[in-house]
């Protein structure tokens, strides 16, 4: 139903209702004008009454006049009332209200009178005029009183009928009066009562189906997604659809800016832990270092996938793993890897049929390749675990492996550039700077916890005179190899070294002098051992003096390296080919072969 429709139907008992009342107004006022019209007939004849009254009186007191003064001018009341008073019987008569009995008696009084003048008046008047004795006498007979008393009795009957008759309309009027306007307070009182009931009942249609939307409104202000009734006039069922419509909007927009603003905070969180690695590789002083953080940083920029960091070996023909996490995988060879080869990601996207074989793309494994400056450092692999959805994985792979880039370029170019400081670049053993540096630090960590620290002192034997024999080539090829069997003897921890020239010195923490010295041994026997050749030309034997020296309490790292050189020259002066420890002599089992 149509809202107007309700507010017109609202509206039909109201206007029943003041129909009604104005049919029981416009009854009750012709009753009060038939009534009233009644009342003035009723008054009419009254006064009819009391004017035949009036004309018999002066019939009576003309004819009694002339009979006592015998003057004809006294009977003109009489002749005036003569004429008059049938007029006026004529008229009660015609007067279709008078009533059967007044009528009745109006006859009798007419009767009457015609006897008073036929029997009373006339002879009284005619007698006068001729014998005035018998007109007295009958005067004095009281016949014509009796007559006329009768009359007066008669119209008075007439007259007392009709002041009833008057009172009981009067009494009508009244309860009339007090009927209608008993009748108009109930008609008033209904009609209020009705507005009061419709009032009540439209307002409670109209405002029930508003106030629910309303509670909608608020409802989903505060929670959401809320349906209302769709309830009441046509317009009003409409509006509750496009509301239930506007809610279900509010929720979705809701539900998904709620779904954005955690995704955002996921994300800026996300990217901060990324911003984070990034700060910590830049800080880091090596690749190693750099790997140590990445192994604990990408399990948690990378959650729920196992994954390796691969970096090219020097020779750029290998995959070796810098990070790994969660479970253990295989390492492709650099040539069989489509991400290496295509220079993007692979996997973690709809499946390239045209593409061929590769755990990539059978969606096993999501690879980024690490690019730098236009070079390729290596390999981002994730094998994610079920449930990781892959096109996000691979968006924060992506972003990763840029920044994991960039941060690997750098250490990689700053472990270069420290190797290229420290190492000497024939052998590839530490040079002095290194030596000394490590020296300074070594002497500071003996001094605090008392531990030992040694020094051997290496020396070529007659250098020059391989140098001269088989040339300047030759003899580095003597040192490369002097060099790689001291870098092979040297523990770990320690620092074997090429301060200059042929002499090469090992530097070694936590060790003491007789081991030291045992270790002096064993590399000069190495050396003694060493078939040289260069450039298929054998370049004999090839020995070398060793010196020895510890660290006395309270030495310095200078009068430590002094010893262990003023060792060696002590060995090249015992001979050579030997190892001589500082503050001992010479052992005697090379002094004996040199
Ligand atoms: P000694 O047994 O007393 O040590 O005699 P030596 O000949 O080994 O000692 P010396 O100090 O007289 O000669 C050292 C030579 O080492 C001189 C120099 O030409 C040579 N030399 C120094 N540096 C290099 C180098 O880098 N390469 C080559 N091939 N020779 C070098
Ligand atoms: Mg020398
Ligand atoms: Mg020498």
């Amino acid at each position: 139903m149509r809202l107007r429709h309700l507010l017109f139907l609202t509206q039909l008992p109201f206007c029943a209702m003041v129909l009604a009342a104005f049919v029981i107004l416009q009854g009750s006022l012709d009753r009060r004008v038939q009534a009233l019209a009644q009342v003035s007939e009723t008054r009419t004849q009254l006064e009819r009454t009391a004017e035949l009254l009036t004309h018999v009186l002066d019939m009576e007191t003309g004819v009694r006049g002339f009979v006592i003064a015998g003057q004809p001018a006294f009977l003109e009341p009489y002749y005036r009332g003569e004429a008059a008073y049938p007029v006026v019987i004529n008229g009660l008569r015609g007067d279709a209200t008078l009533g059967d009995e007044n009528r009745a008696r109006l006859g009798q009084v007419t009767d009457l009178l015609r006897q008073w003048q036929a029997e009373v008046a006339q002879p009284e008047i005619r007698l006068r005029a001729e014998r005035p004795a018998e007109a007295e006498a009958l005067v004095r007979s009281g016949r014509g009183k009796r007559i006329l008393d009768q009359v007066r009795a008669g119209v008075s009957e007439i007259e007392q009928t009709l002041r009833q008759r008057l009172q009981s309309m009067d009494a009508n009027a009244q309860a009339q009066l007090g009927q209608f306007q008993r009748t108009l307070a109930g008609v008033a009182v209904t009609l209020l009562l009705l507005s009061v009931t419709i009032t009540l009942l439209t307002s409670r249609l109209l405002t029930g189906p508003l106030a629910a939307l309303g509670r909608g409104t608020q409802r989903v202000t505060d929670q959401g997604a809320v349906t209302v009734t769709e309830r009441g006039p046509r317009e009003y069922r409409e509006l509750a659809g496009a509301f239930n419509l506007m809610s279900r909007g509010v929720q979705e927009a809701r539900e998904s800016s709620a779904h954005a603003a955690a995704e955002l905070g996921r994300r800026n969180a996300w990217l901060r832990d990324l911003a984070q690695l990034s700060d910590a590789l830049q800080a880091a002083r090596s690749v190693q270092e750099g790997a140590a953080i990445l192994t604990r940083a990408l399990p948690h920029l990378l959650p729920g996938t196992s994954g390796q960091l691969l970096q090219h070996n020097a020779s750029r023909n290998l995959l070796l793993p810098a990070a790994a996490w969660g479970e253990g995988m295989s390492t492709p060879g650099p040539d069989r890897c489509w991400a290496l080869r295509r220079g993007e990601t692979q996997g973690g996207e709809a499946g390239r049929p045209f593409m061929p074989d590769c755990a990539a793309q059978e969606g096993t494994y999501l690879c980024a390749p690490l690019f730098s400056h236009g070079e390729t450092l290596g390999l981002l692999r994730v094998h994610p675990a079920p449930g990781v959805d892959p096109e996000g994985l691979r968006g924060s792979l992506n972003d990763v492996a840029r920044q994991v880039a960039l941060a690997l370029a750098s250490l990689r170019l700053q472990d270069r550039l420290l190797q290229q400081s420290i190492r000497d670049p024939l052998t590839g053993l530490f040079n002095r700077r290194h030596l000394e540096s490590q020296l300074a630090e070594g002497v500071v960590a003996a001094q605090g916890g008392e531990e030992a620290l040694s020094v051997v002192a290496l020396d070529i034997d007659h250098f020059k005179r391989l140098n001269d024999t088989f040339g300047h080539d030759a003899g580095d090829a003597a040192l490369v190899r002097v060099s790689a069997a001291l870098r092979e003897l040297a523990p770990p921890g320690s620092t074997p070294a090429r301060p200059g020239g042929e002499e090469f010195t090992l530097l070694l923490p936590h060790v003491g002098v007789a081991q030291a010295a045992a270790l002096a041994e064993t590399l000069r026997a190495r050396v003694e051992g060493l078939d040289l050749a260069h450039d298929g030309i054998s370049l004999g034997q090839v020995t070398v003096s060793l010196g020895v020296a510890g660290l006395p309490p309270g030495g310095t790292g200078e009068a430590l390296i002094a010893a262990a050189d003023q060792a060696l020259y002590a060995a090249k002066r015992a001979g050579r080919n030997r190892v001589v420890v500082a503050g001992a002599p010479a052992l005697q089992g090379q002094a004996a072969r040199s």
